[in-house]
């Protein structure tokens, strides 16, 4: 079976608790629509190259669609399809006037010029440009993709349609139309559930894994909020003190391009696989997907996981008996800030408005709470996870 109808498969398990036949959802087994491009690029040194590039247009029952666009020299049809799925199911718990969609182009820019990278980015825009647009589908930045990416995509689109519409790309520079608050955004909705969840966070013991754009963020809020980061990893290793370390200063480090893994030899530093075997309150992964898998499920000690990267806990180790005793704060509602003040964004460039980043935050706490507690509460009635929860009321919001 493929990871798609996997997934969808555990997904519809909860159609039992809604009042519509599963096969309502039948929509959800196939795509709209697949767009697979093959465009040509010229290098600094005069060759053209040919690239395969994906956009998944997945639904579009509730609005246009919405998804990023990542380039990786790994990326393939089956997983972009896996992905607008998801952002289906996201965009609709949210309540968002989105459907799902996902792209990616087949590369890896490390080995491409600024010049060659903008020149990926305008062949794609051009090979999907019948199909995108502010009613139709929205892309957005992911993997090895920024606001420089949509800054440019914006151009292109802007060239070849002849329209100075801003609303066909997401997650663009300040400079060009993009939103206050967009890069706290997805640690902010994370540290917002994490909130909604303990009430208060004071003295919060919490294990930290990642300490990019999503975890480095989360960090410094659940700090101000008065939690301790006890422990804390990024691809090099992880360091350990009880009573708490010093965010600022590692933060610091990491700004200076160190791993935390030199941060000062007071702390225990440990290897990435225990990292998950410390005691917290709060385990929060903003990292990688499968992080948690059946190879070490027994030995993860948080009580709570926060899902802030996408699909850090492997689908089947969730249901493990060793895992059951512990709340999982699911990444389609934890890591939902993104796609939440993209809306934003896309609604401010429609309306020719700007959104100061209080307003971003405040407007993302607000939808973001109020999800979380119907989610919540929902679990707590039928005695389910939250994540299945969460896609009970995706689902609900799909009828
Ligand atoms: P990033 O590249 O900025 O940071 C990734 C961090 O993970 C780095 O600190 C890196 O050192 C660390 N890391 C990598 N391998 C590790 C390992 N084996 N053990 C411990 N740490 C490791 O990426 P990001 O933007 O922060 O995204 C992180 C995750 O969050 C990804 O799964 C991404 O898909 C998800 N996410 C991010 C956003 C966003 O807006 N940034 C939105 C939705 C989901």
């Amino acid at each position: 079976m493929s990871q798609y109808a996997n997934t969808l498969g555990k997904i519809l398990e909860v159609s039992s608790f809604l009042e519509k036949e599963k096969s309502f959802f039948d929509f959800l087994k196939v795509p709209e629509k697949t767009i697979h491009v093959n465009f040509p690029v010229k290098l600094d040194n005069g060759q053209t190259i040919y690239l395969n590039g994906f956009r998944v247009i997945h639904s579009r029952k509730r609005g246009p669609s919405k998804g990023g666009v990542r380039f990786s020299e790994c990326v393939n049809m089956e997983e972009v399809k896996l992905l607008a799925l998801l952002m289906t199911l996201k965009c609709s718990l949210l309540e968002l006037p989105y459907g799902g969609g996902k792209g990616g182009v087949v590369i890896n820019t490390r080995n491409l010029s600024e010049n060659e990278i903008e020149g990926v980015t305008r062949g794609f825009v051009r090979g999907i440009f019948d199909d995108i647009g502010p009613q139709k589908d929205i892309p957005a930045p992911d993997m090895y993709t920024n606001s420089k990416t949509m800054d440019i995509a914006t151009d292109e689109y802007q060239k070849l349609s002849g329209s100075k519409t801003y609303a066909t790309f997401t997650g663009k520079s300040i400079e060009n139309k993009g939103l206050e608050g967009r890069t706290e955004s997805t640690a902010f909705g994370g540290y917002v559930c994490a909130r909604n969840y303990f009430k208060d966070l004071k003295g919060l013991k919490v294990n930290l894994q990642g300490l990019g754009n999503a975890g480095g963020i989360i960090g410094k809020y659940l700090v101000d909020a008065g939690a301790k980061i006890i422990c804390a990893s990024d691809s090099k290793g992880s360091i350990y003190n009880e009573n708490g370390l010093d965010f600022e200063e590692i933060l610091k480090l990491k700004k200076s391009g160190r791993s935390v893994a030199l941060y000062n030899q007071e702390h225990e530093t440990l290897d990435n696989d225990d990292f998950l075997e410390k005691n917290c309150d709060l385990l929060v992964l903003a990292a990688n997907d499968n992080v948690i898998n059946s190879s070490n499920h027994k030995k993860v000690k948080g009580k709570v996981i926060l899902e802030l990267a996408n699909g850090p806990i492997n689908f089947d180790s969730e249901d493990f008996q060793e895992m059951k005793g512990k709340v999982v704060i699911p990444d389609i509602l934890a890591n939902s800030g993104g796609v939440v003040a993209s809306y934003l964004e896309w609604k401010d460039n429609l309306e020719d408005k700007k959104s100061s980043k209080d307003q971003t935050l405040e407007y993302l706490d607000k939808q973001i709470s109020k999800v979380f507690t119907e989610v919540k509460k929902t679990s707590e009635s039928l005695n389910i996870s939250l994540r299945k929860a969460a896609y009970i009321q995706s689902l609900k919001n799909l009828i």
